[in-house]
């Protein structure tokens, strides 16, 4: 059984538990390693996300960002605090970020400037937004603003956007390709193109991407849905299991299930960071 995550969150980004809880619940668990990938998520006009001022409310939290130099000196602190607190025990613990890949001119450049400012272990893609047009951002549950015509382009671009992520080759593994079947308007069975595209793209580009328990706790089944999962397996896409843990009780949630759904669909590369 798989016994890491490297997709966890503290209360650094989104999380309920700082990194001393979250680090000693994976000690408990018997896990020599883990990572800590909190959000990073920087946009220049991301006060127009409805969301914002959620995210700018709550006290300390580093979820919403315009510049990247401002999220790198807190990355940076970070990383540092997670070193002085991972020292001298049993477990090997990685800092990462789960990256929301943007693609207005000029956002990989300065995401490439905050790589080489906090050096962090690793990277993960994670997109939760949708990007309608070039510089604009928007919340998902937003769809609904949308003229039908508008929606479709938008959810063409969300997909185009995980690609983009893919041929950058900056991240580890790509986080929940399908997301967006948290939207109405993205049920399993639609935009059946895209999503083979993005198979084409991990497949392509020998990148690994996530079962995610996370779908588990929140509607039932994985993040990848099933048939996409099955996609994935026959082409031979590197998978790792991720809980995607928000909080202590959701390290390792699950996972005898998701290793039980890996074997009965034979899926035969598992990835992980070399030992
Ligand atoms: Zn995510
Ligand atoms: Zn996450």
């Amino acid at each position: 059984m798989q016994k890491f995550s490297y997709h966890t969150h503290t209360v650094f980004s989104d999380g309920h538990n700082n990194v001393k809880e979250m680090i000693e619940r994976a000690e408990r668990l018997g896990w020599e390693e883990m990572g800590i990938s909190d959000h990073l998520i920087v946009h220049k006009n991301i006060p127009q996300s409805r969301s914002f001022p959620r995210w700018q409310s709550s006290a300390g939290n580093h979820v919403y960002k315009t510049d990247f130099a401002k999220a790198a000196d807190e990355f940076c602190r970070h990383a540092e605090e997670i070193g002085k607190i991972a020292r001298g025990r049993n477990i090997k613990v990685r800092v990462g970020a789960e990256v929301d890949y943007f693609t207005y001119d000029g956002w990989t450049d300065e995401f490439a400037c905050f790589r080489r400012k906090t050096e962090l272990d690793y990277y993960i893609s994670g997109n939760h937004f949708l990007q309608p047009s070039d510089g604009e951002i928007l919340d998902i549950k937003d769809l609904p603003l949308l003229s039908g015509e508008e929606r479709n382009r938008a959810l063409k671009n969300h997909f185009d956007s995980i690609c983009r992520a893919i041929e950058s080759k900056i991240f580890s593994f790509i986080a929940h390709i399908d997301y967006i079947r948290k939207s109405p308007f993205c049920p399993d069975d639609a935009f059946q193109t895209e999503k083979m595209r993005v198979i084409e793209y991990l497949k392509k580009y020998q990148t690994a991407t996530e079962l995610s328990t996370k779908g588990l706790r929140k509607r039932g089944d994985f993040y990848p849905a099933d048939r996409l999962a099955g996609e994935i397996i026959k082409n031979n896409i590197p998978l790792v299991i991720s809980d995607d843990a928000h909080r202590i009780s959701e390290l390792g949630f699950a996972f005898d299930e998701a290793e039980n759904y890996l074997q009965a669909h034979q899926c035969r590369n598992r990835w992980s960071f070399e030992k």
